[in-house]
């Protein structure tokens, strides 16, 4: 577990945002995406996941992946019964592994339901394995056509993550994968979480 890392991780500072060239009329968005060009913006949104119109939203989810409090109680509250019931046939998750599910109700058109580790005190893997969650959701994303994606602060709720070192993660997990996405939101459910990201993003992105 002490082994896994982000894509580009290690390899030096990362690069700044590019500005798009604009060529003409986009199928969707302002302008084309011009792939080596591109890297979609980090959008920091404060607010209730479940209100966003993307095409997953990450789910902090625990392993039985049959609901819980938290971010997972609102996910399954919005999306309705069939959402558990489709969990139901996908055995579980372990920590920092990834599934995904329709959105059944949501308007977000799937759900990527990722179970981060309890803080147990730094010396359980726990940066590993929330590095992980956000290395396999990303991933689970790109095989199934998801091009814009939203994630809530994996582990920091009930299952206690320190924010600062959690908000390091979850930022430089969006970096490594925001040339290959078209949206990226990292959701704060808190204006005091959401200046965190915004000062973590400005220091790494
Ligand atoms: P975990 O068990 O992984 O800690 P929680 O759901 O307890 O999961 O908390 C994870 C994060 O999600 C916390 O920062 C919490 O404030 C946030 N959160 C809770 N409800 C929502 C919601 N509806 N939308 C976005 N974020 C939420």
């Amino acid at each position: 577990m002490a082994g896994v890392t982000f894509p580009g991780e290690g390899a030096g500072p990362t690069l700044r945002c590019i500005p798009c060239r604009l060529v003409g009329p986009a199928p969707r968005g302002e302008m084309f995406i011009i792939r080596g060009y591109y890297r979609a913006m980090i959008e920091i949104f404060t607010g209730d996941i479940t209100t966003l119109e993307v095409d997953a939203i990450v789910n902090a989810a625990n392993s039985s992946l049959l609901g819980g409090g938290g971010v997972d109680g609102a996910i399954h509250r919005a999306a309705g019964p069939l959402l558990k019931q489709f969990c139901q046939t996908l055995d579980g998750c372990r920590t920092g592994e990834a599934k995904i599910s329709p959105g059944f109700e949501l308007p977000a058109r799937r759900v990527i339901h990722t179970v981060g580790p309890v803080w147990e005190g730094s010396g359980h893997y726990e940066a590993a394995l929330l590095k992980a969650c956000y290395r396999n959701s990303f991933e689970i994303a790109l095989h199934n056509d998801v091009h814009s994606i939203a994630f809530p602060a994996i582990s920091t709720g009930v299952y206690g993550y320190p924010k600062q070192p959690a908000a390091e993660i979850a930022i430089l997990g969006m970096l490594a994968y925001q040339d290959r996405f078209d949206r990226i939101i990292a959701c704060c459910f808190s204006a005091t979480d959401a200046g965190l990201y915004r000062q973590v993003l400005a220091e790494q992105g």
